[in-house]
């Protein structure tokens, strides 16, 4: 047992020495055998690097330069023209590949809609015509309310089509943000669905924007797509009156750094900013990573678990899959809905080949059981790429072995982004091998390291900032209304973006995020990850899910309180209280003894699935947990 806990064997106990090579035949089939040359290049030479990347996409005008770059802000691409719709759509429609699949969407009770890249380009292009009928124009934004639908997807390439600026509110989140968002964006028109369906229920949402928008001016016109009888007023339009246009409209011609969207981030940490992603470089950025780190090509049938609401919907159930021209699946409702078998019988009866997911459902399919995924023949899946928060090791081994075959057909891989990024900038690559707890190296064009206050790298398995030593194409180009929000993350350390996470390297780059920076504790002086402390709780047989959070304490600055969720089969008790305290000691060491652990039935999260320990700590010392209005209902 470690006396105490110092920075350097906390990445001991990470797991440092458990390694697993790619399986073989992840590796023989990979499309990009070039992953690491392509890094080296992208670092020593990023601008001929993307340059090349870029040359493989529709220009209507080449650029006269391939980066400008001041220190603080980034321009790729400069002087060029294009749509990124030309890509996505276009270029499809008008070859062979018309008669693909562009989508499969699902629905919980079984619905299936399957749509080519020839319909989808019509459709569009009819429904870009409608906004266009409703006076919506380049630079206009326009709010997104809808239900993971094709509507949805449609209204976003629709937006882009003719220059418009989406910004998609998660359908789901309440009436106060999804109103500050419209506020912010200072809308001009929404887009919204009537209900939307989970978990069997039927979700109304019209209200929600009804209340969003009492006594808001600006919005001229509010579009909804109804799936029952609504009656319209007002300044509503009907949605299916927009898909009557002509299934022609020209791309309107973007400059490749004019706004694509502005996605708000979750509110796991503090105020919602409008993050904004441009047409050109998050378009080269996102695809090349589709294609080569995630290895999706049209060969796939891909499976991105995410929503629209979310970035990882944006980049990979919308805008990358379709510039790869892959067949993308996605599903509304829950993912265990109607039975906790039911993805995988997707899986089997599509033969899904990569999914994108994330590890609150990983945990979730651990909870079940192995017997619901063993049903079912999962040996056409290849690549299991997991995003958005800390992936445990032991749902990692677990997926890795009854999700993946262990290793006989597949590879479960960690990636680390975050909104702000469009894409991933580290992770492990189908090729390289999985060092559990560990997300993986910098990934091409991304130069992430970790360092001290003042920007100097510091020794491997020593904590530190998590930065970006350079920009990439597909990285945020501002917040809007607030540059200023956005300059102080490359002002902080100069010549770093500060991600706002904390991490620790080991000896051969493969980063450990060990969460945000709020959530990193400091006990006695010593730093540890409350991701750490969860990792450890969820190793033990009886936890499912847990949460770590600091609580002030005069002697050692912080104590340890966790918040844990039991297993199905075991019951909260003092003694395994005791019992999963021993445990966490055992696996860090005395310093990270939790001083108390609490039984709870769920943990609250934001929508997309992270755990809110800010609300749990503001809970337990009575203040006002501030901004949580993305937090599940
Ligand atoms: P969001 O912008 O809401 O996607 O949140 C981004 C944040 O999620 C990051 O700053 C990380 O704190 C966390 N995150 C994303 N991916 C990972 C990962 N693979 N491992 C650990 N944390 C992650």
């Amino acid at each position: 047992m470690a006396a105490a806990l110092t920075p350097t064997n906390i990445s001991n106990l990470l797991s440092v020495d458990e390694e697993y090579p790619a399986p073989k035949i992840v590796v023989d089939q990979v499309q990009n055998k070039h992953w690491k040359a392509d890094y080296e290049r992208s670092v020593k030479d990023p601008e001929g690097f993307w340059a090349d990347e870029a040359r493989k996409f529709t220009w209507t005008k080449p650029w006269t330069k391939v980066l400008d770059w001041d220190g603080v802000h980034h321009q790729w691409f400069v002087g060029a023209k294009t749509n990124i719709t030309i890509n996505a759509l276009d270029r499809h429609a008008n070859s062979e590949r018309k008669n693909r699949a562009a989508f499969i969407w699902l629905g919980e009770d079984g619905t299936e809609k399957i749509v080519t890249y020839g319909q989808l380009y019509r459709q569009v292009c009819r429904f870009a015509n409608g906004l266009k009928s409703l006076g919506v124009g380049k630079g206009d934004r326009v709010i997104i309310y809808m239900p993971l639908t094709m509507e949805g997807v449609i209204s976003m390439l629709a937006c882009a089509r003719i220059g418009a600026i989406h910004s998609v509110v998660y359908a789901g989140l309440g009436h106060t943000a999804l109103r500050d968002r419209i506020n912010d964006a200072q809308a001009k028109v929404i887009i919204a669905g009537d209900v939307g369906f989970r978990r069997g229920k039927t979700v109304p949402l019209k209200p929600i924007v009804d209340e969003a928008l009492d006594g808001i001016e600006f919005v001229e016109k509010v579009v909804v797509y109804s799936r029952q009888p609504t009656e319209l007023t007002g300044i509503e339009v009907d949605f299916n009156d927009l898909m009557k246009f002509p299934p022609e409209c020209p791309a309107e011609e973007m400059d490749a750094e004019d706004p694509l969207y502005l996605l708000y981030t979750s509110g796991s940490t503090g105020k919602p900013k409008g993050v904004l992603h441009v047409h050109g470089g998050y378009m080269v950025g996102i695809t090349y990573h589709l294609q080569s780190y995630f290895d999706v090509g049209e060969r796939d049938v891909f499976w991105c678990t995410s929503d629209i609401g979310w970035v990882v919907g944006h980049s990979y159930i919308v805008y990358g899959p379709l510039c790869a021209g892959a067949t993308t699946l996605f599903r509304e409702g829950a993912i265990d809905y109607p039975n906790p078998g039911i993805a995988w019988e997707i899986v089997e009866r599509y033969a899904v080949s990569k999914i994108f997911t994330a590890p609150t459902a990983l945990r979730m399919f651990m909870r079940f059981g192995e017997q619901y995924p063993q049903k079912y023949d999962l040996t056409s899946l290849r690549l299991i790429a997991c995003a958005g928060e800390p992936l445990n090791p032991e749902a990692w081994r677990w997926a890795q072995t009854y999700l993946a075959g262990d290793g006989k057909w597949g590879y479960v891989v960690d990636n680390w982004w975050q909104t702000e990024l469009g894409g991933p900038a580290i992770g492990t690559p189908a090729t390289y091998p999985m060092r559990p707890g560990k997300c993986g190296v910098s990934v091409p064009g991304s130069v992430a390291d970790v360092v001290d206050a003042d920007g100097k790298s510091v020794p491997p398995g020593v904590g530190g900032r998590l930065v970006l030593k350079q920009p990439f194409p597909y990285m945020l180009r501002t917040v809007w209304g607030d540059a200023a929000r956005y300059e102080r993350d490359w002002q902080v350390i100069p010549g770093c973006y500060i991600t706002g996470d904390v991490a620790l390297k080991d000896k051969d780059g493969y980063i450990t995020v060990l969460g945000r920076a709020d959530d990193v504790l400091n006990v006695a002086g010593h730093r540890i990850g409350t991701a750490e402390v969860e990792s450890a709780l969820v190793s033990h047989p009886a936890v499912a899910e847990a949460a770590a959070i600091g609580i002030p304490d005069q002697l050692k600055g912080e104590t340890i309180k966790c918040f844990v969720q039991c297993r199905a089969g075991h019951t909260p008790s003092e003694a395994l209280a005791a019992a999963l305290t021993e445990h966490v000691r055992r696996e860090l060491g005395p310093i990270a003894t939790p001083s108390a652990i609490e039984f709870v039935a769920g943990l609250p999260k934001t929508r997309s699935g992270k755990i809110l320990r800010r609300f749990l700590k503001a809970k337990e010392m009575g203040v006002d947990a501030g901004d949580v209005s993305t937090m599940e209902g």
